[in-house]
């Protein structure tokens, strides 16, 4: 008998009319001959309702109490679903985390899962009940209700799905599908038939709320489709798979973080460890840290700039002033007002011109760019909170995201393929469960790294650039841009090794024309690359690698982050060691695939 997983979130389950017809969804779906597992969220608001209350009594509430009170809202939601099921004249039980048995580690407000007992739901499915589970919540070692971020109850409505081997997990919301961009943000987004896991991790963690990035760390390693559809039309909605929607288009979807804050530290010496020093303590608070750009300056001191979310920039502030005891930077700053604008495609591992085609679009918007980022499928910018919503559009038109592609699929399956069939693996992942899970390690020795100094700081500057390389048909690779100092940015970026003088010639040429400061380049240059999933949520990983190179006396020259990849750049001799240093550090979690 197939098995089916039916999220309904907040605006889903926001009052009692929503909830009974949620509960005719469910009953349809056990008629038709499916055992259902239904995951419900707070209903409408509350969450917020409770956060709010919790900052009228205290202006830091402790953590584990904070779990305490947002695990109310989803218990309401549970047991009024299943009183409305029993109204219908079906058979429901209501769950709260910890009855299920979601165990998860003691990190409040974030928890993580790491094992699902599944033996009681499966009774009760067998003796022929719909089962109703809170969502976003379970158990630590020690009994304390804890919850799993905001947005959580996707990531236990896909957990349940890959542990009770469902054959597909439906997210009813209050949009009928995943678009190109937020519909809220952009009218004239488009929704699209499919979205590959890789995609809509990063569109989730670059600021898409659709689905918690987590719950698709959790699809992708478990092969389980997310059908994301509307409670309230009968649209056939979204399904999240391994195939993206297009095979031709470099760019499938564009995402905004419109609250971010960006701090930099100047003057901090460049040295194996340093970075190490800074990001384990910031990661030791579970901070998200994206958009890391670190430059040497000329008198071989380094300025490290990064991006947190703005409501953690208080606690990132904290963690930055330890680091500062031994770091000793000459100057801290900070701009809260910033938005990530990024645009995400797993086309554009293999199209050239992308990220030259972005800032492009940009220029002519006249928007400017305080710093870059891009990694394989995603390319990230920052830019002021006034100019985002504008740059937001001017991508969404420049990459034509709001037409569909000719090779879009008319028809979408919802099957379960299950990629691993070998029963070892299933259980180790299954053991693992949110663990940290390494694809891949790997050292590309054919890059080089060139770099100019003191970019005038003003739209279109970083097109220019980038154009007078692309325009000779070199391939760019990782590109960073640091935040403006004196009015003036730092860019550099990874060409192939045979491209260098070329690069190099075309760079001198360009820096003539806008007068930037100097080009310098490094001709022997290596890429150490680790992919896995939900690298950036598993704030360790970075703090991982640089333990591992700098304890081996490497020194990181430039590092970008995604959500599958964390890549650094090296000198070429340090390439061969550094990989053995990562393959030694994360040897406890590589998958043998
Ligand atoms: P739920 O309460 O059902 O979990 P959420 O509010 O968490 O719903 O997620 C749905 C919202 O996500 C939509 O209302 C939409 O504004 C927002 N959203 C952001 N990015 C996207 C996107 N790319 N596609 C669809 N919706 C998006
Ligand atoms: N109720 C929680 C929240 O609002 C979890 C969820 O809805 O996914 O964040
Ligand atoms: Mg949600």
């Amino acid at each position: 008998m197939s098995l089916i997983v039916q999220k309904f979130g907040g605006t889903s389950v926001a009052d009692c009319e929503k909830i009974v017809s949620a509960a005719r969804k469910a009953i349809r779906a056990q008629r038709e001959g499916h055992q259902v597992v239904m995951v419900v969220s707070a209903m409408g608001k509350n969450t917020d309702v409770l956060v709010d209350l919790a900052q009228q009594v205290s202006d830091n509430p402790p953590a584990r109490e904070m779990d305490m009170l947002l695990s109310t809202g989803e218990q309401v939601s549970v047991a009024l679903m299943a009183m409305a099921i029993d109204a219908l004249g079906s058979k429901a039980v209501s769950l709260t985390g910890a009855q299920i048995g979601i165990r998860t580690d003691s990190t409040h407000t974030k928890a993580r899962i790491r094992s699902i007992e599944t033996s009681r739901v499966k009774q009760l499915l067998d003796d022929g009940n719909i089962v109703i589970a809170a969502g976003f919540q379970g158990i630590d070692e020690n009994l304390n209700i804890t919850t799993l971020g905001r947005g959580g109850s996707d990531t236990t409505a896909v957990a349940l799905a890959a542990v009770l081997d469902a054959d597909t997990c439906e997210i009813y919301t209050d949009v009928d599908g995943v678009y190109t961009t937020d519909p809220r943000v952009l009218p004239d987004a488009r929704r699209v038939p499919q979205i590959a896991y890789d995609e809509m991790l990063e569109l989730a963690s670059l600021g898409a709320g659709v689905m918690h990035n987590r719950s698709v760390e959790f699809a992708k390693k478990f092969g389980v489709p997310i059908h994301v559809r509307s409670s309230f039309t009968d649209v056939p909605g979204t399904l999240i798979v391994h195939d993206p929607e297009s095979k031709t288009r470099p760019v499938s979807g564009a995402a905004i973080t419109k609250k971010e804050a960006r701090i930099t530290l100047e003057g901090i010496p460049d040295e194996p460890g340093i970075s190490l020093e800074l990001f384990s303590r910031i990661a030791a608070k579970a901070i998200t840290v994206d958009m890391i750009v670190q430059n040497i300056s000329k008198d071989g001191k380094a300025n490290i700039s990064f991006t947190v979310p703005q409501n953690e920039l208080k606690v990132t502030l904290d963690a930055v002033k330890q680091a500062s005891e031994l770091l000793k930077p000459e100057n801290v700053t900070f701009d809260e007002h910033v938005s990530k604008v990024s645009v995400v495609g797993l086309g554009m591992a293999t199209v050239p011109g992308v990220a030259d085609k972005m800032f492009q679009v940009l220029s002519e918007a006249d928007i400017n760019i305080q710093a870059i980022s891009t990694s394989e499928i995603k390319i990230s910018v920052l830019v002021s909170q006034s100019d985002a919503q504008r740059a937001l559009q001017a991508v969404h038109n420049g990459f034509e995201l709001d037409v569909t592609p000719e090779d879009s699929p008319t028809e979408v399956s919802s099957v379960r393929v299950r990629d691993v069939t070998d029963p070892a693996i299933v259980v180790q992942r299954l053991r693992e469960m949110e663990d940290l899970a390494i694809d891949d390690i790997e050292l590309d020795r054919s890059q080089s790294l060139l770099l100019v100094r003191r970019v005038p700081d003003r739209p279109g500057i970083a097109a220019q650039v980038l154009n007078a390389v692309a325009s000779k048909g070199i391939n760019i690779d990782v590109i960073i841009q640091n935040v403006g100092r004196d009015n003036s940015a730092n860019v550099s970026f990874t060409c192939p090794v045979g491209d260098y003088e070329k690069a190099f010639a075309a760079l001198e040429e360009v820096v003539q024309e806008i007068g930037a400061g100097e080009v310098e380049g490094n001709r022997e240059a290596a890429k150490l690359s680790v992919s896995g999933i939900g690298l950036r949520s598993h704030t360790g990983v970075g703090v991982r690698m640089f333990k591992a190179l700098s304890s081996a006396g490497i020194n990181v020259d430039l590092i970008s982050t995604s959500e599958v990849r964390v890549n650094v750049i090296v000198d070429e001799h340090e390439g061969e060691p550094g990989l053995k240093a990562l393959e030694a550090a994360f040897k406890d979690v590589l998958l043998d695939t």
